[in-house]
C-alpha cells in the first residue's frame, strides 16, 4: 500500500516497477494522511491483505513549497494547513524559504514522518496490526534527480 504525492514526476507504480494488481495506491498532494486516506489504508491492509504501508515523499515537492509559502487557493488552503506543522517542526538553521531546496526536502522528510505518526495514532485498526507484526509502516523519499528511493529510518 503506497501513499504518495500527486506530482506528475513521481508516479509511485512506475518508480517502484510495480504492475497491475501489485499495489494499492493513494496519491494526494504532499502525501498527507487524513481520515479518509487512513480509511483507505485500513481497507487495503485489514480487508484486502496488504502487508506494508509505504509513505513516499519526494524532493522538490510543490505541496511542501506551498505550505512553506502559506499559499492560499480554494480547498488547497486547507490541505496545505495539514502540512504546515511539518514546516514548523523541521529543525533547520539555514534559509527556511521555499527557494532553499535543502530546507524543502527536510520539511518533506518531516512530513513523511508525520504521516506515519498520523497513521499509527489515527487508526485503531492498523496500530495493533503493526504491533502484532502483521504490518510494516515505512517511509521513503523519492529523489527526482537520479531516481533513487531513499528509505527513512
Ligand atoms: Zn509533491
Amino acid at each position: 500500500m503506497i501513499l504518495s504525492c500527486i506530482d506528475s514526476r513521481a508516479p509511485a507504480e512506475i518508480i517502484l516497477d510495480t504492475r497491475i494488481g501489485d499495489t494499492f495506491n493513494a496519491r494526494i498532494a504532499g502525501n498527507i494522511a487524513n481520515e479518509d486516506l487512513i480509511g483507505s489504508l485500513e481497507f487495503a491492509c485489514a480487508a484486502a491483505g496488504a502487508k506494508v504501508i509505504l509513505v513516499m515523499g519526494h524532493t522538490a515537492c510543490g505541496a511542501i513549497k506551498g505550505a512553506i509559502d502559506q499559499v492560499e487557493l480554494g480547498h488547497l488552503t486547507g490541505l496545505l494547513a495539514k502540512i504546515k506543522p511539518a514546516v514548523d517542526e523541521t529543525q533547520y538553521s539555514g534559509d527556511r524559504s521555499s527557494k532553499n531546496d535543502e530546507f524543502v526536502d527536510a520539511v518533506a522528510r518531516t512530513n513523511v514522518r508525520r504521516a506515519i505518526d498520523a497513521i499509527r495514532n489515527g487508526s485503531s485498526v492498523l496500530a495493533p496490526m503493526e504491533k502484532d507484526g502483521k504490518l510494516k509502516i515505512v517511509g521513503a523519499m523519492y529523489h527526482l534527480n537520479g531516481g533513487a528511493v531513499e528509505f527513512l529510518t
